[in-house]
């Protein structure tokens, strides 16, 4: 026997409570090290066990295969579920047949190849009839932001993923994938079930998408694949959630919650998407379901507070291209769209994309019995092209005064209750056959993922933690460093002396006390640095960058120099910045590339003498779709002085894939912006690929110009209401969605 490990009767598992009934042969390993895994892999035969000790394995890359048989499948797992945590340059391949893998943790650690949990070990070598249950990926990043890696890929045939949790994958490349890059993996009638997709963060690129089932190049085969009763959790990496590149599909029972993008019906045809719920609670970009190809069915779906507009839409229905190539789109034949509720929710787009390219409209297609219903009693529909190929019936929808629809559908008022399950229905029986139908089943959280393991609340918000007094003159940095997350630090004194950079590592409020105006000075070439996992609230202060050392290029705020994982945000509220001058460049906020805010506010707030820019969110220089940060916004704040822009937005390349940037400039106050001969974006605001402006009530006075360049998607930029005195007129390049309506009267004193 070989003594590197510890085969253990089934029996004396099963007294230990660890065996399930097996065929006395059945054997289990309890192993403790990677050689004694190594060793059991080797040995294991249909119906044996390998079972992890308890504890952390670092650096263990897992090949899990054997030839097990559906009643005795090869099982490997946890001496104890969740108390196996694997770590470091971790990841698991299996490959063979009747295949079992559960209770793993992967965290503290990403992948050294391209994938972490693998339904494959190369290339030749697939899994089928194989399960992944009850496993943890948790935050498994490349800590290089921009390196790409998949958490899941399936392959082979007949495998199963299922109540599985995965969140926070914050790098490159989709959460979790379906190949069906060969014979063998193709009409593979995979599971996919009761999984927990948590938080996916803004990628700020292509590549986010939490699940995608095909590639373009195979799309045209059927996948056979069903995505049944998951839970998507703010999954917000891009565009598309869930992108179906395959056909024959299921996405039955699935509830998306606050989640940015679509299920998207990307490529392949006959898929099938019922029951699913979705609620957008009115969150920015939240969306329902895109359609495009053959003969795709989308019945009995709930859909409520959807804000997603084009093909972000609760529905979006896309022209295709005729005769697409296959990486195109296909146009829409054969839809069938019935019995689904949609409630205030703002855009349903038909003909949608419709332009030189994509003309083929849809045709022999359908849309019945559907509940259109928004209280406020606005219209979602809106129509690109000839729809005359979709037949609509038996629909009923809020009255409207001119509605975009005028045939199909009952305009009557709706009165609506929420039931026990949290839908809404119409009161009564009146409407029974119109929408989903009663009884539909809502997924709870808890019913997905595995059972021992607690989902985590949801992130720290700014001032959610213990509020700790700091006196006057105390040591921020130690003050900074003592406290947690969502603390908020309240100055009660009148001055601070940082002589340490202030590296923020959590959500982190400082704030004065009531009464208090407190100034903060600081000696290093930089008083804030947020690191991963930080982000900053500023509230009431004074800064002064008076005892900066004399050298060009400091900053107030810098973000870490190295990739960031976690977006940060900052807010800047009723702060007055002043004297960020002792030398050429001093900014305000410099980031670097590879680090993403969700969010940057300037509220209420002053700055006075900055040679540098306020604002330099500019690093992402690739042009490959990178941006460094999602909402921009600055408001009732006063800017004099200021050497360089206001702010710096680049977001360069061509691809669709993001929301954002978003830029808001409202009711400010700006002299002398932007007059150094440093001020190499020759602007007072350079706004390069930014997706939704809007630029209202300020007042420009002897400053440089706007300049603002379209690149990419259907930019929205609006410019109204502002007096420029002393300042060239906006200029906007590129295409279109512009208002420029400067209707503020120069000279004007507000
Ligand atoms: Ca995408």
């Amino acid at each position: 026997m070989n003594r590197s490990f510890h085969p253990l009767p089934t029996l004396l598992l099963a007294l230990c409570g660890l065996g399930a009934a097996a065929p006395a042969q059945a054997e289990s390993f309890l192993v403790h090290s990677q050689e004694e895994y190594t060793a059991a892999s080797k040995r294991v035969q249909a119906g044996d066990t390998i079972i992890l000790a308890n504890g952390t394995w670092e650096d263990f890359e897992v090949r899990f295969t054997g030839e097990g048989t559906a009643d005795r499948p090869i099982t490997l797992t946890a001496e104890e579920k969740g108390r196996v945590v694997l770590s470091g340059q971790s990841n698991l391949r299996l490959s063979g047949r009747h295949l079992v893998v559960s209770g793993l943790v992967f965290r503290n650690g990403h992948t050294a190849t391209s994938e972490v949990v693998a339904f494959r070990t190369n290339k030749e070598n697939l899994a089928f009839h194989s399960r992944v249950t009850e496993v943890v990926i948790d935050g498994f990043n490349n800590p290089e932001r921009s390196e790409t890696d998949f958490w899941v890929v399936m392959y082979g045939q007949h495998n199963r993923f299922d109540h599985n949790y995965l969140a926070g994958k914050s790098n490159n490349g989709v959460t979790m994938a379906v190949r069906l890059d060969s014979a063998d993996s193709l009409e593979n009638h995979h599971r996919i079930d009761h999984n927990f997709f948590g938080h996916r963060p803004v990628l700020g690129s292509n590549g986010g998408e939490t699940l995608r089932i095909g590639t373009s190049r195979y799309s045209l085969e059927d996948s056979f694949t069903v995505v049944e009763n998951n839970y998507f959790e703010r999954c917000d990496g891009e565009v598309e959630i869930i992108s179906s590149k395959s056909g024959g599909n299921v996405f039955r029972g699935n509830v998306f919650f606050e989640s940015r993008g679509t299920l998207t019906l990307r490529h392949g045809n006959d898929n099938l998407v019922e029951n699913n719920v979705f609620f957008g609670n009115g969150v920015d970009h939240t969306g329902g379901i895109r359609v495009i190809n053959k003969r795709q069915t989308v019945r009995n779906n709930y859909l409520e507070g959807l804000t997603g507009s084009r093909f972000g839409s609760a529905l979006t229905i896309m022209n295709g291209v005729p005769d697409s190539p296959i990486n195109r789109y296909h146009q829409v034949e054969g839809a069938l769209v019935r019995n689904n509720t949609l409630i205030d929710s703002e855009h349903i787009h038909l003909a949608a994309g419709s332009d030189a390219e994509r003309s083929a409209v849809p045709i022999d297609s359908r849309f019945l019995e559907n509940l259109v219903f928004n209280n406020d009693g606005r219209d979602p529909f809106s129509v690109f092209d000839d729809i005359s190929g979709i037949e609509f019936d038996g629909n009923v929808a809020n009255p409207v005064d001119a509605p975009a629809l005028e045939t199909g559908f009952r305009r009557s008022p709706v009165k609506l209750e929420r039931s026990d399950s949290g839908l809404l229905y119409p009161v009564g029986d009146a409407f029974a056959d119109i929408g989903v139908p009663r009884g539909l089943p809502v997924l709870s959280r808890n019913q997905t993922g595995p059972a021992w393991f607690t989902k985590p609340a949801q992130r720290r918000e700014f001032g959610s933690g213990e509020t700790r007094p700091v006196p006057d003159r105390a040591d921020l940095a130690r003050a900074v460093a003592g406290a947690g997350p969502g603390d908020v630090l309240q100055l009660t004194g009148r001055h601070y002396l940082a002589e340490k950079v202030l590296v923020i590592d959590k959500p982190l409020t400082l704030k004065a006390a009531d009464g208090v105006r407190p100034v903060i000075e600081f000696e290093r070439n930089t008083l804030f640095e947020i690191a991963d996992g930080g982000s900053l609230r500023l509230e009431g202060l004074r800064i002064s960058g008076g005892s900066a050392p004399d050298v060009a290029g400091n900053t107030l705020l810098r973000t870490s120099r190295y990739s960031m994982l976690n977006n940060y945000r900052l807010h800047l509220v009723d702060v007055e910045v002043v004297d960020l001058n002792v030398n050429h460049s001093f900014n305000v906020l410099t980031v670097s590339r590879s680090t993403f805010a969700d969010e940057i506010l300037i509220e209420d707030s002053t700055f006075q003498n900055v040679t540098g820019a306020v604002l330099e969110l500019n690093r992402e220089t690739d042009d490959l779709g990178l941006y460094n940060a999602e909402y921009v916004t600055v408001r009732n704040s006063e800017f004099e002085d200021i050497g360089e822009a206001l702010m710096v937005v680049y977001r360069g390349g061509t691809d669709e894939s993001t929301f954002g940037p978003h830029v808001l400039v409202s009711d400010n106050q700006l002299h002398r912006i932007g007059l150094s001969t440093r001020n190499r974006a020759g602007a007072s605001m350079l706004l390069h690929g930014a997706q939704q402006t809007r630029i209202f009530g300020n007042r420009f006075e002897d400053s440089r110009g706007i300049l603002i360049e379209h690149t990419v998607g259907e930019p929205r930029t609006r410019i109204e209401g502002n007096a420029f005195i002393g300042t060239p007129a906006p200029e906007v390049s590129g295409d279109p969605a512009t208002v420029l309506d400067n209707t503020l009267a120069p000279g004007r004193d507000s």
